[in-house]
């Protein structure tokens, strides 16, 4: 087993390791479920690389010491992982010339005797383990996406796919509709539509209570929750679109919960000055919601309910009424000019 220049090199194999690329692709592409797709691979090189078992020859020390191309002392469990207790005859890769072989156990025996403070004559074997480097790719209609691997190929085991959207592992690989590749769990469908999405962009509709998707909602000005288009409902007071939650008998949770304000508060003087018809009423009461202020002002025999903008002021509806019984009905807002308290 000496190794010298005079000598030709003996040279080992662990002999179980996987060989060839078939054998590693029927282990790595079995770990994963792609819906309505395929994995497949987009690369792999195999590469033999050295280590050195080294013994004293002048049995000063029992036992024999593995180190990596480096010099690099490697442990036994490690050694027993990737096989070298069990080995077969190898040739090492072409590529590597005497001369670099030569300088490789040079170079590593230097360092293991540095290290083990061996001062003799170290013998060494080349064990040759097979390294693979690749890529996964997985294809679901007209989109892929890659999965890059590593390893030794005795060892070398499936990485998991991680998800572009949530950053989590999964081996169950799936598309959204518009063709983007995510984990599986990171997909919800949309209750409405059909449509397969990330989980994420999904809401709960609060009138329905089905999955939605958030576009096909409107946020309810007055809970603020997302509602389906088509299941908001008109509050038969204020008539802004809102959730059917949020209304008793036509009328919407603002429209019940007006508060009585000065005349003099803030935010009517601009109106004020704006419909000079409105200085009129004497008393005034407030309610709000995301998107308007909800105006109440009662004369003696009528009242007069006003929607403003919140963020334009200006009136979006108005409508006029008798103070018993209630009920409004919309009037232009060019009427709100005329003092109508009377
Ligand atoms: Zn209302």
């Amino acid at each position: 087993m000496l190794l010298s220049d005079t000598e030709t090199p003996i040279h080992l194999a662990p002999a179980g390791q996987p060989r060839s690329v078939h054998e590693l692709t029927d282990r790595l592409f079995s770990a994963y479920t792609v819906e309505d797709g395929a994995v497949h691979l987009a690369g792999c090189r195999l590469e033999d690389r050295p280590f050195l078992r080294m013994g004293d020859s002048s049995q000063a020390r029992a036992g024999a010491l593995i180190t990596d191309e480096s010099g690099r002392a490697v442990e036994d469990g490690f050694a027993r992982l990737l096989g070298m207790d069990e080995t077969v005859p190898w040739q090492p890769p072409p590529e590597m010339s005497p001369s670099q072989l030569a300088e490789t156990v040079r170079h590593t025996t230097e360092a293991a005797r540095h290290r083990w403070g061996v001062a003799g004559t170290l013998d060494a074997v080349f064990i040759w383990c097979k390294h693979a480097e690749g890529k996964l790719r997985f294809t679901i209609r007209d989109q892929s996406a890659d999965l890059p691997f590593c390893g030794w190929t005795r060892t070398l085991q499936p990485p998991p796919f991680i998800c572009p959207h949530s950053g989590k592992p999964s081996f169950h690989v799936a598309a959204t509709d518009d063709g983007r590749i995510v984990a599986f769990e990171s997909i919800g469908t949309c209750e409405e539509t059909g449509r397969r999405v990330l989980a994420d962009e999904l809401v709960t509709c609060d009138a329905t209570g089905l999955t939605v998707l958030a576009d096909q909602t409107r946020i309810c000005p007055v809970s603020n929750r997302p509602v389906l288009e088509r299941a908001l409902a008109t509050c038969s007071m204020c008539r802004q679109r809102v959730s059917p939650k949020t209304i008793v008998k036509g009328r919407c949770l603002a429209c019940r919960s007006t508060r009585p304000i000065a005349k003099d508060e803030p935010l009517l003087a601009p109106l004020l000055e704006t419909h000079k018809g409105l200085q009129g009423w004497a008393n005034w009461a407030l309610s709000e919601t995301a998107e308007v202020f909800i105006l109440l002002a009662a004369g003696w025999w009528k009242r007069l309910l006003l929607v403003v903008d919140k963020e334009s002021r200006e009136v979006r509806y108005a409508a006029q009424g008798q103070r018993f019984p209630g009920g409004f009905s919309a009037i232009n807002v060019s009427e709100i000019d005329a003092d109508a308290t009377r």
